[in-house]
């Protein structure tokens, strides 16, 4: 009764997770002990949980209140786990999601939904072999590279397949700018003893971004003896940075001699392939249905792997409900609005005002009914400009340039379009004309 309760509550709550994800992992390391009309007793496994808890303990009453549909109030005390088998109500042992949870891993990071191609496939094996045997291969393991070639995924990865093999070891994932803020925290409020006792006794520590403690001496110290303890005792060290060890300004010669004392690996920026094999994944993993073509297009328009998921999620919310994939068709339109978006920017009266200076006329002739071949020129530059580089329609720029009739843009843009074609010089002041243009931005 009681634990039928109980697990029909965590799944309940499992539902309501998206308004407190954090609730939701911390009640399945809850164990329900009693439960009376009006109150329900869980226990915890030591008093550091519970005093983490205890602000949580209304949160988790609305819930189960919610749940029970009564007011219920909770009790929380500390049962510390007996070793001795007895017949448990329920089975609560921590299970890899927790543990990975503490160790500061994400779910979304793995090796299994890393894509590998030339640009990253040395990483990936050092980073398999460093997972597979940690503290005996490469230590430290240093991978370096630009933003968003997958640093962080891969480091991810390597805590994770450590902590999945060897469940008994201390993993610990630590944001190079955590570290220093903790640090400094420390030495502040004078803790640092806590702080050691955190970091010296891991078996597989992961820093990543480690360039973010340059410059402070401190810091530096205090981590320089961190990465002695761990490796001495048999950890590995995994560090990521923007650039290799020598590169990193401000850093002390002994950091950056044990940094170069493993294996320095780079990871260099995704191509093409990789990145269209990126969109999948990401599609794959949010339950988007997106054809292949498809992909290739966001792949080839966005060349930033962190922009890739973005451009995925943008395109997908302009077809949900309309449309079940996302095709080629979908893409398209949603990269011409983004274009148009962006090019926006420039404005009709930027356009005007540049192509007039330039071949030094008046712009109000522009918008003037003057047949002048000087004038009529500069004219249907400016109707081809505002067609190519801001994408407006042609009744818009009608409007703009006060031509009463769509069909005279059109000609206009078509006259130019043949004329770049014969004429190079022209297609050189046009080019020039238009590098003005964006550059006035
Ligand atoms: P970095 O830390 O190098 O800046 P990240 O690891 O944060 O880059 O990667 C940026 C995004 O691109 C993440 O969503 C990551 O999952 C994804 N990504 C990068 N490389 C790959 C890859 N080879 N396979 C799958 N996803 C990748
Ligand atoms: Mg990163």
């Amino acid at each position: 009764m009681l634990s039928s309760f109980w697990s029909g509550f965590l799944k309940f709550a499992e539902k309501e997770q998206q308004k407190s994800p954090i609730i939701f992992s911390i009640l399945k390391q809850l164990k329900p002990i009693e439960m009376t009309q009006e109150k329900v007793i869980v226990s915890c496994e030591n008093n550091g949980v519970r005093l983490y808890l205890e602000k949580k303990i209304p949160l988790i009453e609305d819930l189960v209140s919610t749940y029970l549909e009564k007011k219920i109030t909770l009790e929380l005390i500390v049962e510390e786990k007996k070793r001795k088998k007895e017949e448990p109500l329920f089975q609560f042992e921590p299970n890899k999601s927790d543990l990975a949870l503490r160790a500061g891993l994400l779910n979304r990071y793995n090796f299994t939904n890393f894509a590998v191609s030339s640009t990253n496939q040395v990483a990936f094996a050092a980073a398999q072999a460093v997972a597979r045997n940690p503290g005996t291969s490469y230590n430290p393991l240093f991978l370096y590279g630009g933003v968003g070639v997958g640093k962080t995924h891969l480091a991810q990865a390597i805590g994770r397949e450590i902590l999945e093999k060897n469940p008994q070891m201390k993993v610990f994932f630590c944001p190079g700018d955590q570290f220093l803020n903790e640090l400094v925290e420390a030495i502040k409020e004078h803790t640092t003893n806590r702080f050691r006792k955190k970091y010296r006794q891991l078996n597989g520590m992961v820093v990543d971004d480690i360039q973010f403690i340059a410059g402070k001496q401190s810091v530096q110290e205090e981590f320089f003896h961190t990465f002695n303890a761990v490796v001495s005792s048999g950890g590995q060290v995994i560090l990521t940075s923007d650039r290799p060890p020598h590169e990193i300004g401000n850093l002390e010669d002994r950091l950056r001699s044990r940094f170069s004392g493993g294996l320095i690996v780079d990871v260099q920026p995704p191509e093409f392939e990789l990145r269209t094999a990126i969109v999948l994944i990401k599609a794959r993993e949010k339950n988007i249905e997106i054809d292949i073509e498809a992909a290739k297009i966001i792949a080839e328009q966005v060349g930033d792997a962190r922009a890739l998921e973005g451009a995925l999620l943008s395109t997908y919310a302009k077809i949900v409900g309309k449309k079940e994939r996302i095709d080629l068709e979908a893409v398209e339109l949603f990269f011409q609005e983004k274009t148009r978006r962006t090019t926006r920017r420039v404005s009709t009266h930027d356009v005007i005002r540049i192509v007039c200076s330039f071949y030094n006329i008046k712009q109000t002739h522009i918008k003037s009914a003057n047949r002048a071949e000087e004038i009529v020129l500069p004219r249907q530059i400016i109707m081809y400009l505002l067609r190519q580089e801001l994408k407006l329609k042609f009744e818009e720029i009608a409007y703009h340039l006060k031509r009463k009739d769509h069909t005279t843009i059109m000609h206009g843009v078509e006259k130019i379009n043949r004329l770049i074609i014969k004429d190079p010089l022209l297609k050189q002041e046009i080019d020039g004309i238009t590098k003005t243009i964006i550059s006035s931005t």
